[in-house]
């Protein structure tokens, strides 16, 4: 899943996409409002964290124009200690959840898991397909019972495709929500992740658990 980080302080910025980049998430920064709205509306964001205090234009200014322009993914605000009056206008301009600084990062990706839900009131933060099993909060993946050893990245692919089971997703897609801004499309990333994942999914005698779709992409049937 990919996030976009807008946060003036380049210290905490980077500090929370190093964090994101751990747990397998892609994740670009914007520094101000303006740079926010900008790649907001290029790029595909599964979900949006959003510092209050940015120079220019505000956290609550842009979330209310995203809104405005259709953005319907989550948006979880980041406000500064004591400033309720930030909290509800972050709310009422149209974000999902709002955490205050300083928090903790666990915290943050807790809030991120939960938003990230399909179904928000789903209380289980456990993905299937077939005999694949992610579960989010441990960050473990399992197939037929046998846990995978899987790095951040081929969990996240594994998460995206899981996510969109039994759909074709194309490189394109792969690529938007699994791989930050700086992925180039020009090489053959994509399909050496896949690669790997299949030999960790099928050592056993699981038969073609990732299919390809030719001239379109790759199908994760459950
Ligand atoms: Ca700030």
């Amino acid at each position: 899943m990919r996030i976009l980080i807008a946060e003036d302080e380049k210290k905490i910025a980077d500090f929370i996409k190093r964090g994101l980049k751990e747990e397998g998430y892609a994740a670009d920064i914007a520094h101000t409002g303006t740079e926010a709205l900008d790649l907001a509306e290029e790029n595909p964001y599964d979900l949006l964290l959003l510092d209050v205090m940015l120079p220019g234009l505000d956290g609550v200014a842009v979330c209310s124009r995203l809104r405005a322009s259709g953005f319907a993914g989550p948006i979880l605000m980041l406000t500064a200690k004591d400033r309720v009056e930030d909290k509800v206008r972050g709310l009422d301009s149209g974000a999902n959840d709002y955490l205050t600084k300083p928090f903790a990062f666990e915290e943050l990706l807790a809030r991120i898991r939960v938003l990230l839900r399909a179904r928000p009131e789903e209380a289980s933060s456990v993905l299937k397909a077939g005999k694949i099993e992610i579960d989010l909060a441990a960050h473990k993946a399992s197939f037929a019972g046998r846990e995978l050893d899987l790095s951040a990245k081929e969990f996240s692919l594994l998460e995206y495709l899981v996510r969109n089971k039994d759909k074709i997703v194309t490189r394109t897609m792969i690529a938007e929500h699994v791989w930050d801004i700086n992925f180039d499309t020009g090489t053959n990333v994509i399909d050496v992740y896949i690669n790997y994942l299949r030999r960790k999914l099928e050592k056993g005698p699981a038969g073609k658990v990732i299919r390809t779709v030719r001239g379109k992409g790759y199908l994760l049937k459950s």
